[in-house]
């Protein structure tokens, strides 16, 4: 392990999520070392530095000053400074701003040198009881409407364990539209307040798991990830589950494509019949393909009908 601190350089350092233990040596050693500390909340970063006796100046960097700071940190690491950046809680860059400074800071040819440390990411997925070889993180949703709900639909299908991240006044709105796109059945763990005294982590099915945070007022409070089950049928079941828009919703797209173009027919027989809009998308070009017709996907939409937009 490198004993100094590199000039020119920016690193990027894990802090905390609550318990101020969670910090590595290495990490407090940069903070002390550095010449300038980058806080995404400064108030915060003297907190935790205070509490390590460390007194290197801290400079604000959030979102709302990020391209303005990212200039001026630069021409300092230019001029030869280290600097760190740190974020609120856990890593920075994940859900968190400094993208932009990283790349300005590699562009110029200074080094960007990672310290590894918590996040909420990894804290929930290493204490959940869900799969974790393979995942899709997908931090924060639209905050609302229809982009809300196509972000998750879009994941329907996704085998690999799902990560959110919410906002309390959000979680119940969230864990209500999982149950509703992904099913009651999928099986969810909610890490509430990670590190913090009201820690909190509960596994169950997503009806079972959205019902007991709709009772309870104090589960809806603090800090929140929420880790989902991939979707678990085979590529086998997943097929079956095509070939399954068969009987009464083939008889109803049959009639409707006789009078409507293949989009609207797949989107008024999503209505009618409860079916995914996927799959009587490839019923519907199945079922033009034997008509005779060209049965090519509309424009808008790929092969399975991925692009269909809400009715
Ligand atoms: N960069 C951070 C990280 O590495 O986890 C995440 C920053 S993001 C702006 C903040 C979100 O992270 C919160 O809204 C919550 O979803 C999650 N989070 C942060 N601290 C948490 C904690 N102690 N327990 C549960 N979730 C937490």
């Amino acid at each position: 392990m490198e004993a100094s601190i590199e000039k020119r350089a920016l690193y990027v350092v894990a802090t905390p999520l609550g318990n101020l233990e969670d910090i590595t040596h290495r990490a407090l050693r940069v903070l002390a070392g550095v010449d300038l500390v980058a806080a995404e909340d400064t108030r915060r970063s003297r907190r935790l530095l205070r509490h390590y006796g460390i007194q290197t100046p801290c400079l604000a960097f959030h979102e709302h000053n990020e391209a303005r700071q990212a200039l001026r940190l630069l021409r300092r690491i230019q001029e030869g400074a280290a600097v760190a950046l740190v974020s609120d809680a856990g890593t920075p860059l994940i859900s968190d701003p400094g993208l932009g400074l990283v790349r300005r800071v590699q562009e110029a040819g200074c080094r960007v040198i990672p310290i590894p440390g918590p996040s909420a990411l990894t804290a929930a997925l290493s204490a959940a009881g869900m799969p974790c070889e393979r995942f899709a993180f997908e931090g924060f949703l639209p905050a609302k409407g229809a982009a809300r709900r196509r972000r998750l639909e879009a994941l329907r299908d996704e085998p690999r364990t799902l990560v959110f991240y919410e906002a309390p006044h959000r979680i119940l709105d969230l864990l209500e539209l999982l149950c509703e796109v992904l099913g009651e059945e999928r099986e969810a763990a909610l890490a509430r307040e990670l590190t913090k005294a009201f820690e909190t982590i509960h596994r169950d099915r997503l009806g079972r798991l959205a019902a007991w945070v709709a009772a309870d007022a104090r589960q809806q409070k603090g800090e929140f990830v929420v880790v989902v089950a991939g979707e678990r049928r085979t590529s086998e079941q997943q097929a079956g589950a095509l070939k399954g828009v068969g009987g009464e919703a083939e008889a109803v797209l049959a009639i409707l494509l006789e009078r409507l173009t293949l989009k609207e027919a797949v989107s008024m027989a999503a209505r009618l019949t409860g079916e995914r809009r996927n799959q009587l998308y490839a019923q519907a070009v199945r079922l033009q393909r034997k008509a005779g017709g060209s049965g090519t996907p509309d424009a808008e939409c790929d092969a399975e009908g991925k692009g269909m937009r809400e009715a």
